[in-house]
């Protein structure tokens, strides 16, 4: 039986491995934390179970929706919403439960909070980029883009903006139109509606699929090693040696799943592959805060998923609404670098009264809070920016993760579709194909 190891369980790790076990490939994954998932996993917190960022994912995670099929997640797991931007007192869009595109025009017609400036701006930047087949020119960001198309304000700051933030982790006036283009390719404007749902986990992050993932593995000669970190790869006549194998093994397939700023120092220490490890340690990247409120039984918010202008936050889970304790808030800041500086007890107590602020009412004192900020959730989605392949200069020396090149941004899919391209190069398959599913 062939072999190959992976270096880092998170969900481009996992998938890499899944996809290998499917084809008879026995593989071992060595991850160096205690838990799997990476970053979308749960934590511990004085008995709390959290995850450590809130996340959504949406209609269009297709390769992620085949793993777990594959690994036999229910999908009610997921909590499916049609698309809906509800920010209370100021918005309220909903997809209507029709076939695209009548799902989002009808949804458009009917969004409560906006004039028809507003909804014919929306549909002709939607045109506009249909026109131009979704390409844009490399340099232009997602400001550029919205003022070149007469976006009015209020559709930015309600819209646009928010969107961008939440789909690229990158400010509008930074973030890479191209990418953003992308994903409006094939969320808003693909031909299924079922593309730009909103699928919250209705479990914690290292239950939706690490464990799955973990289980497959085990009926399929696949072994993890939590708590093992790798620190070294040497090359060596066929194959490489890990440092921080137990085993000591030579392994003649290696795949670096980890984050970029650990990538590198692995492609370092291989002393062969110094270009590239300095390529990806350049990347820039973008923190995410979660701020998590437990506002205490009985209390629910309007809706799922809201909205939050006039502050740090963008957006607010109900956790009570989607399979979690009752009354716990997820308050998601997506790149938001001097939010940081503040203590945790400070950005609690600012999310706690920008939540008031939206929901023009007081709240009860939260029983707990906690606050977990990601420093390097994501790479920062510049526009232009080199992102590396799959491929090393060492032939059996891979990489996967959600900064490899791709059409979108860092996300759970991207990271699995560079984990599942990855399985495919070694086993000799065609890679996974691009998620284009728009209609010209
Ligand atoms: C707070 C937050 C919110 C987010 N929200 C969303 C969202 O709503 N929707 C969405 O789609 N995406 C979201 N993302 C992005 C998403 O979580 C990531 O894109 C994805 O999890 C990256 O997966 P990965 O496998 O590429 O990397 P990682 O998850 O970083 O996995 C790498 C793994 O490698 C391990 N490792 C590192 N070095 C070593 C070593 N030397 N030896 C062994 N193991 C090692 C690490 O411990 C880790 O487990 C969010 C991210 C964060 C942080």
């Amino acid at each position: 039986m062939r072999e190959a190891a992976i270096i880092g369980a998170g969900y481009a790790g996992l998938a890499c491995a899944v996809e290998l076990a499917r084809h008879g490939i026995a593989v071992t994954v060595f991850e160096r934390s205690k838990t799997l998932g990476g970053r979308a996993r749960a934590v511990e917190k004085n008995g709390w179970t959290l995850d450590n960022g809130q996340h959504l994912l949406i209609g269009a995670y297709t390769e992620l929706a085949r793993l777990l099929r594959l690994t036999g997640v229910s999908p009610r797991q997921l909590e499916h919403l049609p698309l809906t931007l509800h920010i209370p007192g100021q918005l309220h869009l909903r997809a209507a439960a029709l076939p695209a595109p009548l799902h989002l025009a009808v949804g458009l017609a009917r969004a409560r909070g906006l004039g028809w400036r507003e909804r014919f701006a929306a549909a002709a930047l939607l045109r506009h980029l249909k026109r131009k087949h979704f390409r844009l020119f490399e340099a232009t960001t997602v400001t550029d883009l919205l003022i070149g198309c007469r976006q009015p304000p209020k559709l930015r700051n309600l819209i646009w903006e928010p969107l961008c933030l939440a789909a690229l982790n990158t400010p509008a006036h930074e973030a890479s139109a191209q990418t953003f283009a992308n994903i409006l390719r094939d969320t808003l404007a693909a031909p299924s509606a079922t593309a730009s749902e909103l699928l919250i986990p209705r479990v914690d992050l290292s239950e939706l699929f690490p464990v799955p993932a973990a289980r497959y593995l085990a009926t399929r000669e696949g072994r993890i090693f939590p708590g093992n970190a790798i620190t070294t790869i040497t090359p060596e006549d066929g194959g490489f040696r890990l440092g921080g194998d137990p085993g000591a093994r030579l392994w003649p397939q290696v795949v670096i799943a980890t984050a970029p700023h650990h990538a590198a120092p692995l492609l370092a220490s291989t002393g062969a592959c110094a270009h590239l490890a300095a390529r990806i340690a350049s990347l820039p990247c973008e923190p995410i805060t979660t701020v998590y409120l437990a506002l205490g039984e009985g209390f629910t918010l309007p809706a799922p998923m809201i909205g939050l202008t006039g502050g740090p936050a963008q957006w607010a889970f109900d956790r009570g609404q989607s399979g979690g304790p009752e009354g716990l808030i997820a308050a998601v800041i997506s790149a938001h670098r001097e939010h940081g500086t503040l203590s945790r007890d400070a950005q609690a107590a600012s999310t706690l009264a920008q939540l008031e602020h939206t929901l023009a009412r007081a709240l009860p004192r939260p029983e707990r809070t906690h606050v977990i900020t990601e420093k390097r959730a994501t790479f920062a989605c510049r526009p232009g920016l080199p992102r590396p392949g799959i491929a090393t200069p060492l032939p059996g020396l891979w990489l996967a993760g959600d900064y490899i090149e791709g059409e979108h941004p860092a996300t759970l899919e991207t990271a699995v579709r560079a984990g599942v391209n990855c399985a495919r190069a070694i086993t000799g398959k065609a890679p996974a194909p691009e998620n284009h599913s728009h209609s010209e």
